[in-house]
């Protein structure tokens, strides 16, 4: 864990955050400054800086990223008119917080 990650703090419950979902594995808890009407973010509990840092150890964690973003979108209702799952990478993909986490966008009409 790195002592000055937002993330980090809100998964050792030093910083609240408006849950959606917890397991052993991640989180997943509402964004603070939402770019749509649902605005996700599913976070793993291990602190990886960014996609660039994924190693082989990290796949299956990444497919339960994926999976849980779907299943978000289930839960949100929003399956079926669509949404968007993005990771941004590094400051130029436009990544602010440096903690891996996969943003789930929808509920467009
Ligand atoms: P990114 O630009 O991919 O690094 O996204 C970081 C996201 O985290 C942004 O959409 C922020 O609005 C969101 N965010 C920052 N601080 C918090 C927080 N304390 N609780 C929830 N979301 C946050
Ligand atoms: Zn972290």
């Amino acid at each position: 864990m790195e002592r000055d990650c937002t993330f980090c703090k809100i998964i050792d419950g030093k910083l609240p955050a408006d849950f959606m979902h917890r397991d052993e594995s991640l989180v997943v808890f509402k964004d603070i400054n939402p770019h749509a009407p649902v605005h996700l973010l599913v976070v793993p509990r291990k602190h990886i800086r960014s996609i660039n840092d994924l190693t082989a150890g990290d796949r299956q964690l990444v497919s339960q990223l994926i999976e849980a973003g779907k299943e978000m979108a289930a839960k949100m209702s929003i399956s079926k008119s669509g949404y968007k799952l993005l990771f941004n990478v590094e400051r130029g993909g436009g990544q602010v917080i440096f903690h891996l986490h996969l943003h789930l966008l929808g509920g467009w009409k």
